[in-house]
């Protein structure tokens, strides 16, 4: 049996340090988080997530970004870039053309390697050193090994990432690289790198810095943190929705734990909750299926495509975590197809806001929600948009229009204008 809730007022098991533990969403066992190495539960091998004998309301937050939050974190401080602080941008065109009360972009590209992973990594390496390991590793479909390599380079550890070959965008690989990753590329997808980061984790290899880490995920919650506070500050309420992009589920659980633990804190009513609403390609919708059909978990899609590579993932390993907080916000998941996703990363760099596909997954499958009438024209909806628009160059220029030749001189650039 699941059980997702949080008690108002927690009293700390034996097993926790410093007010932090770990508990089995599925058994409840409470597990100690720091003594040694475990990513899912001991007993029942079902997921984790950190658990704390205090949740704090907004008052107790202080700084930016990321750290901000420490009050809601497993630690005061930890390897920094900075991240998080990232823009809620307006977005007036696309507003009006959806037909929405109010649209905002929260655009997580502007993080410091490009995507809301390095809200993860700022957590998960800080747990890294207090468990005192040397080597760090995850499989990506590119922006993980991305954040994992600026990260663990910054904290002095070796970092090992496995890749899908050819399925990973060009600037991810770049920046993996050169942070100094040893970057491994595997003749599988995304599924089989982790299942088999997993098992080099399990023999002790090297600790797993994948969204199955439920540290990750702490990190990660401060997205909705941020959303919710400048949301509250300037709009005095919350968001009626925010739309996000789905490939492992991560954000999606983390998402639905910040709302919960702002339940616990007596900062948010029941109905305050921003209704969690789902988005995959149509090629890579796992979690689409398991809503529509009612499922408690996914079933393993072992072929998927999509355009959107940061989100062409068979297996939601957070599914668990994130159906549940779908289904208990009154939030839905939709599938978008590749041409409706190109088309959406074109209407917000319209706004000026440059993504990378599987971003603008949220817009595509907001606008289809829209149409359909899912979506009330009298929403506040906030899109998260994952990555920038630079990670993938190559989708970026195919999407955009071709520099055109002209011969050297101003008469002939003129000539050429007024064609
Ligand atoms: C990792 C990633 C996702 C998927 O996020 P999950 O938390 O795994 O669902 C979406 N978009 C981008 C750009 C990503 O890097
Ligand atoms: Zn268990």
């Amino acid at each position: 049996m699941t059980d997702l809730s949080l008690p108002e007022e927690p009293t700390a098991p034996d097993v926790a340090d410093g007010g932090v533990w770990l508990r089995c969403i599925d058994c409840g066992h409470e597990h100690a988080p720091f003594e040694e190495i475990i990513y899912t539960c001991t007993e029942c091998g079902s997921l984790l997530e950190a658990r704390y004998d205090h949740y704090p309301t907004f008052d107790e937050f202080t700084g930016r970004g990321v750290w901000r939050y420490r009050a809601a974190l497993p630690f005061e401080e930890g390897v920094s870039l900075p991240e998080g602080a990232t823009p809620l941008h307006e977005a007036p065109r696309l507003r009006e053309e959806i037909d929405l009360r109010s649209l905002r972009i929260k655009h997580e590209g502007m993080n410091p390697t490009g995507s809301f992973k390095d809200r993860g990594m700022t957590v998960g390496v800080r747990v890294a050193q207090e468990l005192g390991v040397d080597r760090l590793a995850c499989a990506s479909t590119g922006n993980t090994s991305a954040a994992l390599a600026a990260y663990g380079t910054r904290a002095g550890l070796e970092t090992l990432v496995l890749l899908p070959a050819g399925k990973v965008a060009a600037g991810k690989i770049a920046q993996a690289s050169l942070h100094g990753a040893r970057i491994l590329e595997v003749d599988g997808n995304f599924d089989d790198c982790l299942d088999i980061v997993q098992e080099l984790a399990d023999r002790g290899e090297a600790y797993l810095l994948n969204s199955l880490n439920p540290f990750r995920l702490e990190g990660q919650k401060t997205i909705g943190l941020e959303i919710l506070e400048e949301f509250r500050d300037d709009e005095g309420r919350f968001p009626d929705r925010i739309v996000l992009p789905v490939g492992n589920a991560g954000n999606t659980a983390a998402l639905y734990k910040c709302f919960r633990e702002l339940l616990a804190a007596g900062e948010l009513a029941d109905s305050d909750v921003p209704k969690l609403t789902g988005v995959q390609a149509e090629g890579a919708a796992p979690m689409v299926e398991a809503i529509e059909t009612g499922a408690e978990n996914t079933e393993r899609w072992s072929d998927v495509e999509t355009i959107a590579t940061a989100i062409r993932i068979g297996n939601p390993v957070n599914a668990p975590k994130a159906l549940p907080g779908i289904r208990q916000t009154g939030g839905t998941a939709v599938s978008v197809s590749d041409a409706a996703i190109t088309d959406a990363q074109r209407a917000l760099a319209g706004e000026g806001i440059g993504v990378e596909p599987a971003s603008a997954a949220s817009v595509a499958g907001l606008r289809a929600l829209r149409e359909r009438g899912v979506v009330g024209a009298d929403e506040d909806v906030v899109c998260l948009t994952t990555g920038h628009l630079l990670k993938d160059p190559d989708a970026a220029a195919a999407a955009g229009s071709a520099p055109e030749s002209v011969a050297n001189g101003t008469d002939a650039v003129l000539s050429h204008l007024h064609d």
